[in-house]
């Protein structure tokens, strides 16, 4: 990777190098940090980041969880990510807000000052070259979802991503792109950093927040694309085995974007490639950053000067 030359740290901008924290704060330890992962799309009218201001809202939701007082506004982090943009010169980024407990007193309860860093650079596609149109090869992780009376999964704080490091490194050694892990109930949540969406008949079937997963953005902006353009969607509990059955399979999620799966556990999922509706999602999804999709919900806000 290569690091862009600025960052924003604790209100303000400084060089990259420059952003540390101590080796004693409370979230290097115990995992005690909440963060985002936004795009900036290069559109016709010039660079914009997509759905800051829910990326923002869910920051700020995933701290009120911890109890953690994020020391800005969430105008002030708005303008945190438009600055960070803009001072590295990116046309399209992705960009990583991240609060943490830092250093301050000692044990698990400690009040800790909060620590906050918006960082951005340039970020192709997530799952590897080729994967948003050849798709991915996925399996089931043998590695379930924390359960819902552990740790709260509608929190992005970083702890949760223990279980999905587990899940995604799994599913690279064994040769897969992505894994999926399966809820504590036996029921299918989401893959390692993305949520599903299975087809069946031409309708969308997505795993509910019930089922130990992020209430992803990008789950949300195709929920509400789908139903726009006349396409059926419904959230529900759903077994293993329709992986196996459905028509169509992919995940999606800020980094994965929209990413066909086309095949889960060694076995092929409907013709092996990006079927019918989920090229309709794509051309939807990425259409809203070429200008062929109208943003009639108001997600892109153009970069501030
Ligand atoms: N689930 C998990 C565990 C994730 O890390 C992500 C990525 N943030 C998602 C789902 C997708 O969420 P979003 O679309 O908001 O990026």
């Amino acid at each position: 990777m290569q690091y862009p030359e600025w960052i924003w740290h604790n209100g303000g901008i400084k060089p990259w190098a420059e952003a540390n924290t101590h080796v004693m704060s409370h979230g290097l330890h115990y995992g005690s940090s909440v963060f985002e992962g936004i795009r900036a799309y290069a559109t016709p009218g010039g660079s914009a980041i997509f759905r800051l201001q829910d990326h923002t809202r869910r920051l700020f939701a995933s701290a009120r969880i911890y109890d953690m007082a994020i020391p800005y506004t969430p105008d002030e982090l708005d303008a945190a990510c438009h600055e960070v943009v803009r001072r590295n010169g990116l046309r399209q980024a992705y960009l990583r807000p991240v609060a943490w407990r830092g250093l301050g007193g000692f044990g698990l309860s400690a009040e800790t000052p909060i620590d906050v860093a918006v960082a951005s650079w340039h970020m192709g596609p997530y799952l590897g070259d080729g994967a948003l149109t050849e798709g991915i090869d996925a399996c089931v992780s043998s590695w379930q979802r924390f359960a819902p009376n552990t740790i709260p999964a509608g929190a992005k704080a970083g702890g949760n991503y223990l279980s999905g490091q587990l899940v995604a490194r799994e599913a690279r050694r064994l040769g897969f792109g992505e894994g999926i892990a399966l809820a504590s109930t036996g029921l299918l949540s989401e893959g390692a950093g993305e949520n599903l969406f299975l087809v069946f008949d031409g309708a969308l079937h997505t795993t509910p927040v019930s089922a130990a997963l992020l209430n992803g953005i990008t789950r949300d902006s195709i929920i509400r694309l789908a139903r726009d353009a006349g396409i059926a969607v419904v959230e529900r509990d759903l077994p293993r085995e329709y992986l196996y059955l459905c028509d169509e399979l992919f995940m999606c999620g800020t980094a994965a974007e929209i990413t066909p799966i086309r095949s889960v556990d060694g076995r092929q999922v409907g013709a092996g490639r990006a079927g019918p509706v989920t090229l309709r999602l794509q051309e939807l999804f990425f259409g809203l950053f070429d200008g062929r999709t109208p943003d009639r919900h108001g997600w892109l806000e153009p970069l501030r000067d």
